[in-house]
């Protein structure tokens, strides 16, 4: 099925640079597929992190956006045409033994939206998979719909630590994901500290039911969970500090490059480290819907 249009504008990163380019191509729509016109993206940490040379990726960056289906592959529900949604990054492949295992965001052969051999949403048209299509019902706006991705990825901490006791947790970073894993972590009952740098955190967080405090204030062994939502390896190394004995790490930020740690305490206290990624879409947009709206409302631009 042959496109609308005879090319689209692109924000295109290339060893570093990201420029604005007209890319002329036509393509078709993949029988499982959906091309959608994007209405509006959001920018993360992580694309910055690409544009330092994070996942050395060149192409069209942006993960987080809320579109519009525009075309429906031959085997998609045409129905879906003009309907808002918003895709799971994770385009994945469906066949390979992790999919068989439903762990689709650790597909073996995924590609991943505006990051890993995928066509990111700066852009205005973006083709993805249908089965990783999510509907967006008229009570989320586009602006609070943009945050449906990294709020997913804020909840996979709540899945991770389902399964563990603990006290209390300190945020380390609170800039735009920490203000969603703050926003996330509240809603655990549990003391939360966070360390924030920015006058402007402080006060996006002011009214919530946690602490603030400097950088300088961390000591050891002050809780039972330490994430690192900073995205610098200080960031990483400040959390395994403030742990107790046998607590929790974890790792929520992605680093340009390979980093220097201690990893000693892991041992001699029994730390744990997890590495946290991309969580999950449904659970993200039913809470949008059940009211976390209110709460992400300052955050809106
Ligand atoms: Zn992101
Ligand atoms: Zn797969």
């Amino acid at each position: 099925m042959l496109l609308h249009f005879v090319g689209m504008k692109t924000l295109y990163l290339q060893h570093h640079k990201l420029t604005l380019r007209f890319d002329p191509a036509l393509s078709c729509v993949g029988h499982d597929e959906v091309l959608l016109k994007i209405r509006l993206a959001g920018i993360c940490g992580t694309d910055l992190a690409l544009f330092n040379g994070y996942a050395n990726f060149n192409g069209v960056p942006g993960h987080e956006f809320v579109a519009e289906v525009v075309e429906t592959g031959s085997e998609v529900d045409a129905n879906l045409k003009g309907r808002r949604v918003v895709a799971e990054i994770n385009q994945w492949c469906g066949e390979c033994d992790q999919c068989a295992r439903k762990h689709y965001s650790h597909c073996l052969n995924r590609r991943v939206i505006g990051i890993r051999d995928h066509q990111g949403c700066f852009a205005e048209y973006l083709m993805v998979k249908a089965n990783t299509l999510h509907i967006i019902s008229d009570s989320i706006d586009d602006r609070q719909a943009v945050f449906i991705e990294p709020l997913a990825a804020a909840l996979r901490i709540v899945e991770q630590l389902q399964s563990h006791d603990y006290r209390d947790i300190m945020l380390i970073g609170a800039g735009r994901l920490g203000q969603l894993i703050a926003r996330v972590m509240i809603l655990q009952e549990k003391p939360l500290t966070v360390v924030v740098r920015h006058a402007q955190q402080r006060q996006l967080l002011q009214r919530l039911p946690l602490d603030c405090i400097d950088e300088s204030a961390v000591e050891v062994n002050m809780v039972d969970v330490a994430i690192d939502a900073t995205g610098q390896p200080s960031g990483l190394a400040l959390a395994l500090h403030a742990l107790r004995p046998q607590g929790v790490c974890v790792m929520k930020s992605s680093y340009p490059a390979p980093i220097t740690v201690d990893l000693t305490r892991l041992m001699i206290d029994e730390i744990e480290l997890i590495g946290s990624r991309c969580g999950p879409f449904s659970s993200a947009i039913e809470m949008l819907e059940n009211g976390l709206k209110v709460l992400i409302k300052p955050l809106e631009f």
